[in-house]
């Protein structure tokens, strides 16, 4: 499942340096607008030497809105959607992982044009071992086919690799105590921004699901290997070797695809 939730629309902020977020967190999946500040930094991205520019560009560093600060070292930081990884690598990377799933027979379907509403922007339904993605509107990167579609391809993985012949909740839990779990959820907000809470209920918020948190993981190790193994070390290993005891030739998933 993924989606943002209609009351959360109010969770996104303007901040002083024209950059939208969702959220209270720099997240390079969650900043939107900034053009201005954009063009200043992609003026200065474009004089560094080629070599450099592209190597950075492939990864995911810690993100920083100042210009000046970025500008001293631009390796160690990244200004958003200047030398954060572009859409059409990760374009790449999801085609690739979509290939592993389709080679092993992961998934039956794939409706890259369902109509899900309610916010929502893609479903896999473990009956129909199907995926649907809805992406027509993108508000922000994290929305994008790419970043669904590939967390999708993590719930298709984890129902065929972990609960065949169960359904997808019956997959065992993988990350169950800490500091796991809790890189898990780190992940899961870099890509969703706040969840939804319930405090009148018993309802668990999103993060709190033991699918949910793979989902995330995988999306964050296929997506953006380093910045996963910054951000949750424990968590992406533990998936990785889940993963690759099951089938080894999946390791090669979780090595960064550059585009041609
Ligand atoms: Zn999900």
């Amino acid at each position: 499942m993924y989606w943002i939730e209609e009351s959360l629309s109010e969770s996104v902020q303007q901040l002083d340096d024209g950059f939208e977020r969702l959220g209270d967190e720099d997240s390079p999946f969650l900043v939107r607008g900034g053009e201005e500040r954009r063009a200043e930094a992609a003026a200065v991205h474009a004089e560094r030497p080629d070599a450099e520019r592209q190597r950075d560009e492939l990864t995911n560093e810690p993100v920083c809105r100042d210009l000046a600060k970025w500008r001293d070292d631009p390796l160690a930081t990244d200004f958003p959607h200047v030398d954060t990884v572009a859409c059409d690598v990760l374009s790449e990377r999801a085609r690739a992982a979509r290939e592993y799933a389709s080679r092993n027979n992961y998934f039956d379907r794939l409706d890259e044009t369902a109509t899900l509403g309610d916010g929502k922007y893609g479903r896999y339904n473990d009956g129909e071992r199907e995926i649907r993605l809805d992406v027509s509107e993108r508000p922000f990167l994290a929305q994008s086919r790419p970043c669904v579609l590939v967390h999708e391809l993590g719930h298709a993985l984890q129902h065929a690799l972990f609960a065949p012949d169960s359904g997808l909740d019956e997959a065992p839990t993988l990350f169950d105590g800490d500091p796991e779990k809790s890189e898990a959820i780190d992940l899961a907000h870099r890509f969703h921004g706040p969840f939804q809470t319930y405090p009148e209920s018993d309802i668990d918020p999103l993060y709190e699901s033991p699918v949910e948190q793979f989902a995330y993981v995988f999306q964050a190790a296929v997506l953006e290997p380093e910045a996963a193994r910054r951000i949750a070390p424990q968590a992406v290993e533990r998936l990785r070797t889940s993963v690759v005891e099951r089938n080894a030739e999946l390791s090669g998933l979780f090595d960064a695809v550059e585009p041609e």
